[in-house]
């Protein structure tokens, strides 16, 4: 953040506020744990404070501090509408643009109140009184960090707050090995520690608590791979029958995409996963090295993310959409060789 963006952002904290904090659709680790700390940290400095999830998250993050005050508009909406109604000022974070909010989008749209946006996504949209976007962070957490000290309130970082921001740091980084990974955010991540944050036990609560039902569906999505050498890339493919026959749970399938990541020479790892309910087939693609999955998903398949790591979607069925997949490559074959 420069200099007038931190003046803004103190100025605007001085005095009474309504606040809403408002993660991406589908929360991950990152998204629900920046939301909290900064809740956290917005309820300490005396601000009337709300967290509104466009929909639910995953039981393995059900543990987090504060979790227990996320409102979650697809169960409380017309709770929501109200505290909207009432916001003055609107925190928007772990993305870029309304759109990547579902039905709060108009909601979104609508509202008088100032935003403040702070995200590491590509191509932030222009919403927001202060942007805070920084696409070399490792995650939004780190980013809520950093903002914390902007306001002079690293003092506040409590056991609560450093949880949360370790949680977010270690989901979004693949626990420290993504390339954003630099060593400013183990420094940060250490003074997390510092403040009470519990890593092994932070570990084993958001990893190590699968059911068997969820192995079992990693073991359907392990057998459905189909590596094509030629383009170096390996995907994956879901559909509702096998999620229904293996007692599919929300986050159930977080992480699948990265397996195709670990076999030699492959630069390229996609899944498809069929939505019923929602009449689409979602898709998370991951890379390693120049190839830009944010490109590929936002020019063919309606989404975007990193450079690393993105998502999309279609509205077509599963097999005309790895059919219409394996079209698009053919185009990318050179770059994916090189
Ligand atoms: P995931 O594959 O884990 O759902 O998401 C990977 C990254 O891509 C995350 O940073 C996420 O925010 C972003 N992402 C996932 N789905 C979409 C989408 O539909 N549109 C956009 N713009 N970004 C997405
Ligand atoms: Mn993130």
């Amino acid at each position: 953040m420069n200099l007038e963006d931190i003046s803004t952002v103190k100025s605007l904290l001085s005095t009474p506020q309504n606040i809403v904090i408002v993660p991406h659709k589908n929360p991950d680790g990152d998204a629900i744990g920046s939301c909290l700390a900064l809740y956290i940290f917005l309820k300490e400095m005396g601000q009337k404070c709300s967290v509104i999830s466009p929909n639910d998250y995953p039981k393995f993050l059900k543990w987090m501090p504060e979790n227990g005050s996320i409102l979650n508009y697809e169960k409380s909406q017309s709770k929501c509408e109200e505290v909207f109604k009432e916001a003055s000022l609107i925190f928007t974070l772990d993305f870029n643009d309304f759109s990547r909010t579902g039905a709060l989008e108009s909601i979104l749209q609508k509202s008088n109140a100032d935003f403040i946006m702070i995200d590491h996504h590509q191509q932030p949209s222009d919403y927001a009184k202060v942007t805070y976007s920084d696409v070399s962070m490792s995650s939004t957490c780190e980013m809520v960090y950093n903002f914390i000290l902007y306001v002079d309130g690293g003092d506040r970082i409590n056991k609560s707050i450093a949880t949360n921001l370790y949680t977010g740091i270690m989901t979004d980084t693949g626990s420290f090995k993504y390339s954003s990974t630099s060593s400013k955010t183990h420094r940060i991540v250490a003074d997390l520690i510092d403040k009470g944050a519990e890593n092994m036990r932070i570990h084993s609560q958001v990893f190590d608590t699968n059911s068997p039902s969820r192995l079992h569906l990693l073991g359907v999505a392990l057998k459905n791979m189909v590596i094509l050498k030629d383009y170096r890339t390996a995907f994956i493919t879901l559909s509702q029958e096998e999620l229904d026959a293996n007692n599919f749970k929300k986050g159930d399938t977080e992480g699948f995409v990265n397996y195709g990541l670990t076999l030699e020479g492959i630069v390229l790892a996609v899944i498809f996963i069929e939505n019923r309910e929602e009449g689409i087939i979602k898709i998370s693609f991951r890379s390693v090295g120049d190839f830009s999955v944010n490109e590929f998903a936002r020019n063919h398949f309606n989404g975007g993310g990193h450079t690393n790591a993105a998502g999309g979607r279609s509205n077509i069925s599963l097999e005309e959409t790895v059919a219409k997949f394996k079209t698009v490559l053919a185009a990318y074959e050179n770059q994916l060789k090189s």
